[in-house]
């Protein structure tokens, strides 16, 4: 076995079912009487619902910003760190996918109020010391255990709601966090065995709620693997496809978990001659594969009925040479040498939407 460190995300996690009733509890534990609760608008009435749970235990919130937004950007952090002060919180609790949980990791590192997450995406933030914010357009990266959330209330009922178009881009973005963890440069055995595990729980779960989007087994299926995949994500450096998906995502205004969806069995089949051990430990995760990682991950998109294609969100072809430009100019470690020409096939087949070999 090689040699290897392995640092554990110290985030306490409380799983299942009805598991927002102990959210009271969770607040108290911390020594906290004054959480102040975000949002997106979008989910403004399904957080209102954490009012009388927290009210019943002689808890008051400090108030409900539900402004939050993609990309967090720091206009909408500041008006969010002025309402946060006027109602003098105590702690946050963020209630949504990634975009209100880094709303939460914003406000939380810039005033070091404690932040319990209520996540109801599988896109994993909440398990990272990550924060990427925007200002006038430009999005910045970083990375401080400091941001990493203290609690994660997982509790699968605040996931029926996520529209299955939603629900399938969200999980291929959680298992697209564990397959590059398993060929991180810093991966290690731990990783790859939450890795795997991630993977396989989301893979199973995917198809079931695609068809059936009130199957609550696979719901909590999925929510149990992008935890995993989150926990990847959160402690190993991510490689080509993370780094393509931020080019992609930044450059061309891309949907985020679209884009993770498109690119992945592409970025995969671009490193996949260099790692041929990681291809077959996936392959025996994903159900269809034949013993062929890139034959499963097509399975599942298939199964998923979404769209291939980058072109399909509004990149043009034009864009395909400068997303080449832009990759190639920006170097990072990656598994296999970013070389300009096997790269532009890569990004030409992601935005024609064909199937990745
Ligand atoms: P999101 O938070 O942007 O949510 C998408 C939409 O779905 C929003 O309108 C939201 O209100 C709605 N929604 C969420 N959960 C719902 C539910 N259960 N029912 C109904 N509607 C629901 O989407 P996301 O994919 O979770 O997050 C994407 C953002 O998170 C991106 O900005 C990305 O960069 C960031 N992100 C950060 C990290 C990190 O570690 N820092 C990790 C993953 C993603």
């Amino acid at each position: 076995m090689h040699s290897f460190e392995y640092n554990a995300n110290p985030a306490r996690v409380v799983f299942g079912s009805g598991s927002i009733k102990r959210l009271p509890e969770e607040v108290k534990r911390l020594g906290k009487s004054k959480p102040l609760l975000l949002s997106t608008p979008q989910q403004k009435e399904q957080v209102q619902a954490l009012e009388p749970i927290l009210k019943d235990a002689g808890i008051t919130s400090a108030g409900l910003f539900s402004e939050a937004t993609m990309h967090t950007p720091t206009h909408i952090t500041n008006q969010a760190l002025e309402y946060t002060k006027s109602v003098s919180a105590d702690c946050v609790i963020s209630f949504g996918g990634g975009s209100t949980i880094g709303l939460g990791k914003a406000i939380s590192i810039r005033t070091g109020l404690e932040h319990i997450c209520i996540p109801t995406t599988y896109a994993g933030s909440e398990m990272t010391p990550i924060l990427g914010e925007t200002e006038e357009g430009k999005k910045t990266t970083r990375s401080d255990e400091k941001i990493l959330p203290g609690t994660v209330i997982y509790d699968v009922d605040f996931t029926m709601t996520l529209p299955a178009a939603l629900s399938a881009t969200s999980g291929v973005n959680a298992i697209a966090h564990a397959v590059e963890a398993l060929y991180a440069r810093n991966t290690n055995p731990i990783m790859n065995l939450l890795a795997l595990e991630g993977t396989k729980e989301l893979a199973e779960a995917l198809p079931t709620i695609v068809n059936n989007p009130q199957d609550k087994e696979a719901r909590s299926k999925a929510q149990y693997g992008a935890w995993l995949c989150g926990m990847c994500l959160g402690s190993v450096g991510m490689a080509l496809h993370h780094k393509l998906c931020h080019t992609l995502g930044g450059s061309f205004n891309l949907p985020h978990a679209e884009t993770h969806t498109i690119v992945l069995p592409h970025a995969i089949a671009y490193n996949a001659p260099k790692i041929p051990e990681v291809m077959e430990k996936l392959a025996n995760v994903l159900p269809g594969s034949d013993g062929d990682a890139i034959k499963g991950l097509n399975v599942l998109l298939t199964k998923l009925k979404f769209k291939r294609g980058l072109k399909d969100f509004g990149m043009k072809e034009e864009d395909v040479d400068k997303a080449v430009e832009i990759a190639v100019g920006n170097p990072y470690w990656n598994p296999r040498e970013i070389e300009k020409e096997p790269l532009r096939e890569t990004i030409r087949r992601c935005w024609a939407g064909q199937e990745a070999k």
